[in-house]
């Protein structure tokens, strides 16, 4: 998963895939328009939900290297069936098969027609996002240099989300409330997966402690293009404030 939109380091984890036999597939819902999610991976994963870089309301996209595969999610897709309604058409032929089980997961005309055009905004979008990060960066540094941001290297990224790492024995449901009381929204990027019920009942015993941790002081601060820098200097402030209550 390109976390945030930071492009995560593809040979390592092709690596990691190799040597035990495994498929890498990219979870690149964070990912939009930036470098070449899919390049590792046997397969990528785009959303297109509408709290995305860039969205189609619902819906997403998943690209494929091999031709196999990507006939086979194809056909996936469209309740496994070998022939879709434009290729009956096209083929002068009434007849089907279904040879595999199938889903409904066909993106329609409309939710494209939706896509093409936020396609030729979402540079513009992440070249603001990009700026905004920047700026938190800079006033994070400046009104909470207690506060760690993570990925500080210059590193490619879509600039989804703005995770940041709060301080050890931080009472993140306080400052959340103080940031809500400010007006401000933030929201949580995410509470582990091998913590969920379902996951617990098949994987009882995983423990993660560097996923645990990073969960436990993580607070996600508002980005989105519509912010501008004075926002951001203001959210950074409301976080100070929010931290020395
Ligand atoms: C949004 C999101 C998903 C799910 O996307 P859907 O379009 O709702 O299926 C999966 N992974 C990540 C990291 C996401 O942000």
């Amino acid at each position: 998963m390109h976390y945030a939109g930071y492009l995560c380091d593809g040979e390592a984890w092709q690596d990691f895939a190799n040597e035990r036999g495994l498929r890498l597939i990219e979870d690149a819902a964070h990912a939009a328009g930036v470098g070449r999610p899919g390049v590792y991976g046997d397969a990528a994963v785009f959303s297109f939900f509408g709290n995305k870089n860039m969205t189609t309301a619902e819906g997403g996209m998943v690209i494929a290297r091999d031709e196999e595969v990507h006939e086979r999610i194809r056909q996936m897709r469209g309740h496994g069936m070998t022939l879709g309604t434009m290729e009956r058409l096209s083929a002068h032929s009434l007849d089907y098969d279904v040879t595999t089980l199938g889903y409904n997961y066909r993106m329609d005309e409309l939710r494209a027609a939706i896509g093409l055009v936020q396609l030729r905004s979402l540079k513009r979008w992440n070249k603001k996002r990009e700026m905004l990060t920047g700026a938190y960066r800079r006033y994070l540094r400046e009104y909470c240099p207690e506060v760690a941001v993570p990925f500080s290297t210059p590193h490619p990224s879509a600039h989804h989300i703005m995770p940041v790492l709060l301080p050890d024995r931080t009472d993140r449901d306080l400052v959340v409330g103080c940031m809500r009381e400010a007006g401000v929204q933030t929201s949580m990027h995410y509470p582990p997966i091998h913590r969920f019920s379902w996951y617990r009942s098949r994987f009882p015993s995983v423990s993660l402690p560097n996923t645990e941790e990073f969960c436990r002081r993580e607070l996600t601060l508002p980005l989105h293009p519509k912010l501008e820098e004075r926002d951001v200097e203001w959210i950074a402030c409301a976080l100070a404030e929010a931290l020395r209550r």
